[in-house]
C-alpha cells in the first residue's frame, strides 16, 4: 500500500527554522514535564511530550479525536512517527484553513453514484458494475485516499477544520435498492463512508429500498442519510408551469416534506441536499439560506471544491458504467494550480 503521505507539501509558514525555533521553545519548558502532558500553550498551538511511540494517526485520534487530522500534525513536525520522550506541536486551530499553498490549493472531488448492477457489464447508464466499484474503492484505499464523510465539507467551508491531503467525499443519489445489495457490502469492506441522499416518495418502491434498509445501513455507520426532496421534480424555475408564489410554496413542500419523512423513519432530520438534476433556481437557494438549516447542497456540475466553494453549490461527478478505472483516477484532481 502506497503511503498516505508521500506527497504532503509544507505550508511556506512551516519551514525548518520555524521548526527549530518550535522544539527550542519547547525545551525551555520540557523542565516542566510530565509524562504526555501539554508543556507550553498559546491560543494556536499546544507543546507535549509524549510518553511512547506513537504514529500521527494515534495522535489525532487521541489529542484531536480525529484521524483525519493527522496531516496537520506532520505538516508541523515535519514527520509521521515519533518516539516515546519527543517533544511535539498540535494545533489547536486549523494550521491553513484554506488549504492554500505556494502553487496550488487543496480541493476536495465529490462523487456522485446512483446505481449498481451484480452484471460484470452494466447495461444502464447511471449503473456502476459491483467489479468496478470495488475496483474503484479499492484505489482509493491502496492511493491513500481518505474518504470523508460530505458532513465534514460543511465544517471545512466554514473554516472550522481544513481540508486533509487527498480527500474525496463518496454520495449516492435516489435510493435504490441495489444500494444495499451491491455498494453497502463493498463500502464496509473496505471502510469507507458515503452520504445517500433519497427522495422518500421512491422508498418502498419495487426499485428502491426500504426504510428498514435504510436504517441497517444508517445504524452501521458506514451512510448517512440525506434529503434529495420528496417527489424529486427540479427546484429550477419552472417558468411555463408556476409563478413566483408557486414555485416558492412548491420547492419549500418538497424539502419540508422529504424533511419531515426522514425524521418520522430515522429520528433525524437531514442537513444535506442534493438537488435533483443539480437544478436549483435562485428561490430555493435563497430559502436554504434563510430559512432552512441546511448546511450544503449539492449540484451535478463537474469538478472539485476548494475551501472557499460555495457550501449551497457544491459540484459533484457523477460516476457511469462507462467509465474506465483511469477515467476515475482522473475525478480525483485533489489540487488546483493557483
Ligand atoms: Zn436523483
Amino acid at each position: 500500500m502506497t503511503s498516505k503521505f508521500h506527497n504532503l507539501e509544507y505550508p511556506r509558514h512551516l519551514n525548518k527554522p520555524f521548526l527549530v525555533v518550535l522544539t527550542l521553545w519547547a525545551c525551555l519548558f520540557s523542565g516542566l514535564a510530565l509524562a504526555d502532558t501539554s508543556l507550553a500553550r498559546d491560543s494556536t498551538l499546544k507543546i507535549v511530550r509524549i510518553d511512547q511511540d506513537k504514529s500521527a494517526d494515534s495522535i489525532a485520534r487521541e489529542y484531536l479525536q480525529d484521524k483525519l487530522e493527522a496531516w496537520q500534525i506532520i505538516e508541523l513536525n515535519g514527520r509521521a512517527s515519533f518516539k516515546a520522550g519527543d517533544i511535539i506541536a498540535l494545533p489547536l486551530v486549523p494550521i491553513n484553513p484554506v488549504a492554500v499553498y505556494a502553487h496550488h490549493y487543496r480541493s476536495i472531488p465529490v462523487l456522485c453514484y446512483h446505481r449498481f448492477s451484480p452484471r460484470a457489464s452494466a447495461k444502464h447508464q447511471m449503473e456502476v458494475s459491483a467489479i468496478a466499484f470495488d475496483k474503484q474503492m479499492a484505489y482509493l484505499v491502496d492511493n491513500g485516499y481518505q474518504v470523508i464523510p460530505f458532513k465534514k465539507m460543511a465544517e471545512i467551508l466554514s473554516g472550522k477544520t481544513s481540508i486533509p491531503p487527498k480527500a474525496v467525499v463518496l454520495t449516492i443519489d435516489d435510493g435504490y435498492r441495489s444500494v444495499y445489495d451491491i455498494a453497502f457490502p463493498i463500502l464496509k469492506k473496505y471502510g469507507l463512508n458515503a452520504t445517500l441522499f433519497v427522495y422518500t416518495d421512491f422508498i418502498g418502491g419495487s426499485a428502491a429500498l426500504s426504510w428498514q434498509q435504510i436504517k441497517d445501513m444508517k445504524k452501521s455507520g458506514f451512510l448517512d442519510i440525506e434529503s434529495h426532496t420528496k417527489t424529486h421534480s427540479s427546484l429550477s424555475y419552472d417558468t411555463d408551469k408556476e409563478n413566483i408564489d408557486s414555485h416558492k410554496r412548491r420547492i419549500t413542500g418538497e424539502i419540508k416534506k422529504a424533511e419531515a419523512a426522514i425524521h418520522k423513519h430515522l429520528g433525524q432530520a437531514p442537513s444535506l441536499l442534493a438537488y435533483p438534476y443539480g437544478d436549483a433556481s435562485p428561490t430555493t437557494i435563497d430559502y436554504l439560506k434563510t430559512s432552512s438549516d441546511y448546511a450544503l447542497a449539492a449540484t451535478v456540475k463537474r469538478g472539485a471544491n476548494s475551501a472557499f466553494a460555495d457550501p449551497l453549490l457544491i459540484q459533484r461527478t457523477m460516476v457511469y458504467n462507462s467509465h474506465s478505472l483511469s477515467d476515475f483516477k482522473k475525478m480525483l484532481s485533489h489540487q488546483q494550480p493557483k
